[in-house]
């Protein structure tokens, strides 16, 4: 007999996540092809015909014939997987193609592909502690989980500065020893919120402090700037970062990730980081189709154009019809419920009786108390999707009797 009952242990650690209402259940999608946003939800007992309001493929490229065709044709011509570390003869011309075209879109001299924003997150900020010897980074407070993976990792010494407070992260950074290596690391996007950081007067700050700074512009890339390379590129600000980092799985519809920046950080990185040396490079196909993805979006402003402008009608139809919408400046249109048993209450009702997919949104995502729907629109969400869904939400927001105020805009 085994003195420790690991099954046991097992159930009660799922115990405890159903007993605060955030027990996961994933929905079970049939994707089909050219018909974006629609999906079949399979269900428990049977199928049905939904939308999805919660992609982060946030404009549709997972299904733009350009992409698919460049992924098919890379297939034909390379196989499948690429068959090795980049080291070890994983790197296809496909993967050298693609480091230049994101150095390109960042107006910087080089960049690194990672196998997601994850992996680059963590793998970069863990091994740039290794890299500058005495580091200290400074993280926002609501930096992504991949993000604080990383500095952990480090081993730096970290100091976590109030979300977007500039003023907090001035007394830190003044605080610590003048002559030290130093890093600023922020989103730009922020996405379970929808606030967007002032990326110039941070790049500022940490440059009157001798500090280096690391932007994470995973839900920005893509969707921001006249050419899609993020916020800093919309607000003029690209050459004050240093390491821009970004995702091709949401708003570019493949996967992957990468950082870019200077010749020499990117050359170090590629030689100390763990999470990119030891693993299979990205297929062929994949690095393909982001390559079309990102060429694609490079030259389509008007996509741009057209999310920004769905996003600002759905927050302005919600707010009508007197639903929370949070403070959102962005893409994102979260609404908040404020507890994880309505939030999927209110979810679940939607998914099958109403053919509107969206998913819950509770801790540790957000803070408890804050539990929300959160919905993206893309280009490709239209009136008619939108009539339905706030009709539909005003009617359950009564029927389930959610609070209409609170922290609303
Ligand atoms: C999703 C996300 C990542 C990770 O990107 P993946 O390509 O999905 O691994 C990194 N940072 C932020 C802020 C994210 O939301």
């Amino acid at each position: 007999m085994n003195p420790v009952d690991y099954k046991a242990a097992f159930r009660s650690a799922v115990d405890q996540i159903r007993s605060e209402g955030r027990y996961r259940v994933f929905a079970d999608l049939k994707r089909h092809r050219g018909n974006f946003p629609h999906a079949t939800w399979v269900g428990p007992d049977l199928e049905r015909e939904v939308v999805v309001w919660c992609s982060n493929d946030y404009l549709g490229q997972g299904q733009n014939p350009v992409v698919l065709d460049a992924m098919h044709a890379a297939i034909d011509a390379a196989g499948s997987g690429s068959g090795g570390t980049r080291n070890i003869s994983g790197t296809t011309h496909y993967h050298v193609e693609l480091e230049h075209e994101l150095a390109d879109l960042h107006g910087k001299d080089a960049a690194l592909l990672f196998t997601s924003g994850y992996v680059a997150n963590e793998a970069t900020l863990s091994s740039l502690a290794r890299i500058l010897p005495g580091l200290i980074i400074f993280s926002d407070s609501e930096n992504h989980a991949s993000m604080i993976a990383g500095i952990r990792n480090g081993k730096a010494e970290r100091h976590i500065f109030r979300h977007n407070d500039l003023d907090h992260l001035e007394k830190l950074l003044a605080a610590a020893p003048a002559d030290a290596p130093k890093l600023v690391a922020f989103e730009s996007v922020y996405s379970m919120d929808g606030d967007i950081a002032d990326i110039g007067a941070t790049a500022a700050l940490a440059k009157k402090y001798g500090a280096i700074t690391y932007l994470d512009e995973v839900h920005a890339v893509g969707m921001y700037g006249l050419r899609g390379a993020g916020v800093a590129e919309r607000d003029g600000v690209m050459d004050q970062i240093d390491i821009i980092e970004g995702t091709l799985g949401k708003a570019f519809g493949v996967m992957g990730g990468y950082i870019a920046g200077d010749v020499d950080m990117v050359d170090a990185v590629r030689l100390y980081a763990a999470g990119f040396i030891f693993t299979t490079s990205l297929p062929p196909a994949l690095t393909a189709g982001a390559l079309a993805s990102v060429k694609y979006l490079k030259a389509h402003n008007e996509l741009r154009i057209r999310h920004q402008e769905r996003a600002e009608t759905l927050k302005r139809r919600f707010k009508e019809a007197g639903l929370p919408v949070m403070p959102s400046v962005s893409h994102i249109v979260p609404v908040l419920v404020g507890d994880p048993v309505h939030c999927k209450l209110v979810s679940d009702a939607l998914l099958a009786e109403h053919g509107i997919y969206v998913q819950p949104i509770n801790y540790p995502t957000v803070p408890k108390g804050t539990e929300r729907l959160r919905f993206t629109p893309t280009p490709f969400h239209d009136d008619t999707m939108m009539d339905h869904l706030v009709k539909t939400m005003d009617a359950l927001w009564t029927r389930c009797n959610v609070k209409r105020h609170g922290m609303a805009a």
